[in-house]
């Protein structure tokens, strides 16, 4: 007889980002997962959503800025002073802002819920540590993060704790996969740690914080990867499309000392359809000598002034 697998109906999509720091607990044990029906495959380092759905991603792409708020529903289980740390720990390493907001004014806003019990069990499911996008729409557009917070508590560091809304975080913000196998189709069939480098991971030797890698893909998904040509044509400039990861271009100048400045200018209406997108007027005139660069970027700082196209120049 040739067996097949068990065909399952496959969960929602939030259920495999559960997060499963096993070496992180005190006395946790693996074991206690194995019992749990068949998952979604582990799916890479970046999941195959198109990345429109993650609005939360988009928007502090273009602002520069992720909002976040913290919420307590029990007694139990205050872990303000970690998710906290993490958004600290995330905005000074990325060089961002990561404001805590009031969930009721309206712009998109990460929701950091303690839960516990029962209503935990609903979002995440029993065995899980934290988990996002449980609540509607659903991940990805969904980005609420929910947190077992008697639990976590336990802890044994605070660099133990704030991993897990680190490790959240990043399935929202720039698309992260788990790092560890969550299929249970390939022969192992529970959550099983495997060697990471990343806070994805899990595990006693899974990082606790972002590494070089974390940051690596941090900055591959965020600044922009391609960048506009262009064409200077009397002080016209015609530029070429852009990757998702850019929301304006920045123009620039060079004088014929070779210092580059950017001369205040900005275009928002970049466009992704290949060939000529548009046409902008320099808004300063050009000496003798002086080129005139594109910049791609968005609201983050970090991908400002990066690869510089010339797209002409006058003579000198
Ligand atoms: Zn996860």
């Amino acid at each position: 007889m040739h067996s097949e697998a068990v065909p399952v109906k496959p969960p929602p999509l939030w259920t495999i980002l559960m997060l499963w720091l096993g070496g992180v607990l005190l006395g946790f044990s693996l074991g206690v997962c194995t019992a749990k029906e068949a998952e979604a495959h582990h799916q890479g380092p970046i999941f195959p959503i198109p990345r429109s759905l993650f609005t939360q991603e988009l928007e502090f792409e273009a602002t520069g800025e992720w909002w976040w708020y913290y919420r307590q529903d029990c007694s139990g289980g205050n872990i303000y002073n970690d998710i906290q740390g993490a958004f600290l720990d995330t905005m000074w390493r990325y060089n961002i802002l990561m404001p805590e907001g009031d969930p009721s004014d309206g712009r998109i806003s990460q929701a950091n819920i303690s839960t516990c019990a029962a209503a935990f069990a609903a979002a995440c499911g029993s065995e899980a540590v934290a988990c996002v996008g449980s609540d509607y729409p659903g991940y990805p557009r969904n980005c609420d993060a929910k947190y077992n917070g008697p639990y976590m508590a336990t802890f044994y560091s605070f660099d133990s704790r704030k991993s897990v809304p680190k490790h959240e975080l990043q399935h929202c913000m720039t698309r992260r996969a788990e790092d560890y196998d969550d299929d249970r189709t390939d022969g192992t069939d529970y959550l099983r740690c495997i060697p990471s480098g990343s806070i994805m991971g899990c595990g006693p030797n899974a990082p606790k914080d972002y590494t070089a890698f974390d940051d690596a893909v941090f900055y591959a998904e965020h600044f922009p990867q391609s960048f506009t040509g262009g064409v200077l044509v009397d002080e016209n400039v015609f530029y070429g499309s852009s990757d998702t990861r850019t929301t304006r271009l920045a123009v620039y100048i060079r004088i014929y000392s070779g210092y580059t400045f950017w001369s205040g200018q900005v275009v928002d209406d970049v466009c992704g359809n290949p060939g000529v997108c548009g046409a902008f007027a320099l808004s300063l005139p050009l000496g003798p000598c002086t080129d005139v660069l594109l910049g791609s970027e968005n609201g983050l700082p970090g991908s400002w002034g990066r690869g510089l196209q010339r797209v002409g120049g006058t003579s000198c």
